[in-house]
Order: structure tokens, then sequence, then C-alpha cells
């Protein structure tokens, strides 16, 4: 096991680190009997309503990927909020969740012309129309009536193809699912 002093050294360089871009956030170093390995925990309660692989996306580009070969190796990450528990925050659900229901989730957003609205949202240039989130597609989503569940989905066939936001979403996921979805 890691001595105590090590962890907290680590718990503080990656406090000061995100402390800027997530105001407010706790980082937690500990060893997890669960999986008897050493869990980073960020608790941060600007992660509600993001999916846990946004989650992880926004801190992941945020730490240097030296820093994380070289301090953070082979840990377990969790990205919870204030009110979530661990056991919580695993009961999320992911991407590979919706890997049989691909063509399902793309017919469906097809069907409600969603593609052609959310280009239509970020026009001209969607790279500066674009958050760095879901936010486009959440609200042409919730414009079209799209339930929670068909929201939740249409952003893990997004991760899935490695978009973590609007203008990714219209620049290359679209195409590809069209593509494959034909
Ligand atoms: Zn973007």
């Amino acid at each position: 096991m890691k001595a105590k002093t090590g962890d907290s050294k680590l718990q503080q360089e990656l406090t000061d680190m995100l402390r800027r871009k997530f105001h407010g956030m706790s980082v937690f170093v500990e060893h997890s009997a669960r999986w008897k390995r050493t869990c980073v925990r960020f608790v941060w309660p600007g992660f509600a309503g993001l999916l846990p692989e946004e989650r992880f996306q926004r801190l992941a580009s945020s730490i240097p990927e030296a820093f994380r070969e070289s301090r953070l190796k082979g840990f377990v990450w969790i990205e919870a909020t204030p009110d979530e528990s661990i056991d919580d925050v695993l009961a999320m659900p992911r991407s590979e969740d919706v890997a049989d229901r691909e063509a399902e989730i793309y017919e469906r957003l097809e069907k409600i012309d969603f593609f052609s609205a959310l280009k239509g949202r970020l026009e001209p240039e969607p790279q500066r129309s674009c958050k760095g989130d879901f936010s486009h597609v959440q609200s042409v989503l919730s414009n079209k009536r799209a339930g929670e569940a068909q929201t939740r989905d249409a952003k893990l066939l997004f991760i899935r193809h490695g978009a973590y936001c609007d203008c990714q979403v219209v620049q290359a996921v679209h195409a590809e699912l069209a593509k494959r979805h034909a």
C-alpha cells in the first residue's frame, strides 16, 4: 500500500492543477479495498447532468498525459458529484451499453431530422458555435420532444464514436454513422 503522505501530496497536486477549471472540486486519493488498487476520486458539483465518459474526458484533457502516465497509471478514476456515491457512478450508463442498439438509435435520430437541425444550429462555423459539450444536442432533442432515454442514448452513441461535443457530431460522427447504417 502507498504511504499516506504520498497520497495526500498527489491529492494536493491534482487539486491545485484542476482548481481553476473545475472550481470547487475536491480530489481524494485513497486505497480502494474494492479494487485492491489506488482510487482517485474527483468530486465536483459541475459533473451533474454529465455522463461518466463526458466527465472523464473533461478531466483527462485537463491533466497532462505525462502526469497521467507517471503519477496516475493503473489507478481507478471515479468522477462524482457531491451527492453521488461510488455505486451511483458505477450504475450510470456507458457508451458500450448501446453497442447492440446503434442502428436503432441512429435511425430514430434521422427520423426526427435531428442531424440537419443540429447542423442548422451550428452554422456557419460549427467549431465556433460549439461550447465543448452537448448543449446543442440536448436542446435540439428537447425541441423535438425526445425523452430522457432517447437523449441519453444519443449521447452514448456519439461518445462511442469519439465525439464529446456538438461540433464533433456534425463534423465527423454523422457521416460515419450514415455510412455505417445506410
Ligand atoms: Zn465541439
